[in-house]
């Protein structure tokens, strides 16, 4: 049966506390959220119809710093996957060491099917009504699935005009003009290609000559391939939301942006390649899968399929706990998704310390700091999973713990 989202991130986290021993108090309060906001509000369109939408805000854990985490607008936004997403979030900055907690939202809604002043309207009403929860020291959203700069502008911008004062750090990911940090729209992209660079040179892999296959065209796998280019090494399939598509001798990533963007965002009749199947897109030869796309790709019924080295997870919770034991039995190597995805919440910490100080930093110095932060980051979880003889995921996990029970036991519990 298949289990939620939530569950199979209290899977993960019952197994990394059990083999670490985690407080039994800190254990208490890290199960479960601590705020759940849903919220159903109206929009009145240009046409004068008025629709009705919900969106969510869930708070998993504020112990380290002020919540953290994306937006994201799709059909299939739910509590359960805002709630797992929300503590995904609370484990990436504890890991990567950045004083932030983690939060996730949404909108249920298909962004298809509205035009821009429709969004925009959209947008506008749910920060409204968002407003009272979140702020530059209490809650930052930022982009994720089908949001945008451009859309963190016009939440940045609504909560400016219902009153608040420099309050630029309210939302990360924006524009460059509006406060947004050089680097940050590759962030996410770049940090899974400087964690694979790693992890090559830690295992004899010449990404020169290596081959790699990747779920998702969006921002973050977008950018992951266009920077993995310049390794050399070579895309054998793509997969998005129209389709699965495929070339021995290598798709170009540069030329694919450009085609996507003149194809609704879809990679479907980029030429030179051909259609495949969902299956056979998984079951492609290669060094390196790159899931950067939705949740639960990889489970009991997808993961014998994969022929790869290395999973590099820029999506957040592609594999469940089953897909992880078959991963792990195959022999199969994974940057867990708290770790590789982590570098778009690093760049967006960037671009909160930049608003606070008025300054703009440039591209090689945000890059050299993100580098810093991930290669810190990847070597503690390699340290910790060679100490407790686990997987990489449970290490990560057991890092990001270990942070948060030392801030409890500092802190204390307030009554
Ligand atoms: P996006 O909206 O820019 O792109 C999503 C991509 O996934 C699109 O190409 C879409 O066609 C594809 N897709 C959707 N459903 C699919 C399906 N069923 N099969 C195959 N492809 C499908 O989103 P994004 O920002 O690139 O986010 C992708 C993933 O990365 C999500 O899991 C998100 O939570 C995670 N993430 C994003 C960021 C960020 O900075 N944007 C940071 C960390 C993690």
């Amino acid at each position: 049966m298949m289990s939620s989202l939530h569950e199979n991130v209290l899977r993960q986290f019952n197994k990394a506390s059990d083999l670490m021993g985690l407080d039994a108090n800190v254990r208490k309060c890290l199960a479960t959220t601590e705020n759940e906001i849903v919220i159903h509000f109206h929009v009145k369109f240009a046409d004068g119809r008025i629709e009705v939408f919900t969106g969510y805000r869930v708070q998993h854990n504020n112990t380290l710093g002020p919540y953290k985490g994306g937006l994201r607008y799709h059909p299939k936004v739910e509590l359960d996957e805002v709630r797992a997403l929300a503590t995904w979030m609370t484990w990436k900055s504890a890991l990567v060491d950045i004083p932030y907690g983690g939060a996730k939202g949404g909108i249920q809604i298909d962004p298809a099917q509205y035009s821009q002043d429709e969004i925009q309207r959209i947008t506008r009403r749910f920060a409204h009504d968002l407003a009272p929860f979140i702020g530059p020291e209490r809650d930052i959203p930022a982009p994720d699935v089908n949001t945008t700069a451009q859309m963190m502008a016009w939440i940045y911008d609504t909560y400016k005009e219902m009153g608040h004062e420099n309050c630029l750090g309210v939302v990360t990911g924006k524009p460059l003009v509006v406060g947004g940090s050089a680097g940050r729209e590759k962030a996410t992209g770049q940090g899974i290609v400087f964690l694979i660079e790693e992890w090559a040179k830690d295992n004899k892999l010449d990404l020169a000559k290596s081959t790699y296959f990747l779920q998702g065209f969006g921002n973050v796998g977008s950018w992951a391939a266009r920077i993995m280019k310049r390794s050399g090494a070579k895309l054998l399939a793509v997969e998005d939301a129209s389709g699965a598509i495929a070339c021995k001798k290598g798709i170009d990533a540069e030329a694919l942006r450009t085609y996507a963007d003149g194809n609704k965002g879809f990679i479907k009749g980029f030429p030179g390649t051909k259609v495949i199947t969902h299956e056979e897109f998984l079951a492609t030869k290669a060094d390196i899968f790159i899931p950067a796309a939705m949740e639960s790709q990889i489970t009991a019924k997808t993961a014998p399929l994969l022929s790869v080295k290395l999973v590099a997870e820029g999506a957040n919770g592609p594999t469940d706990t089953d897909g992880d034991a078959i991963l792990t039995e195959r022999g199969i190597a994974l940057l867990p998704d708290i770790l590789c995805n982590s570098g778009g919440v690093v760049v967006s910490y960037f671009e909160w310390l930049q608003n606070k100080h008025s300054e703009s930093w440039d591209l090689e110095d945000v890059d050299a700091k993100l580098k810093k932060k991930l290669l810190a980051a990847y070597g503690r979880v390699k340290d910790t999973a060679a100490k407790h003889k686990t997987d990489w995921r449970t290490a990560s996990y057991i890092e990001a713990l270990s942070r948060l029970e030392d801030a409890y036991k500092a802190r204390g519990f307030f009554p």
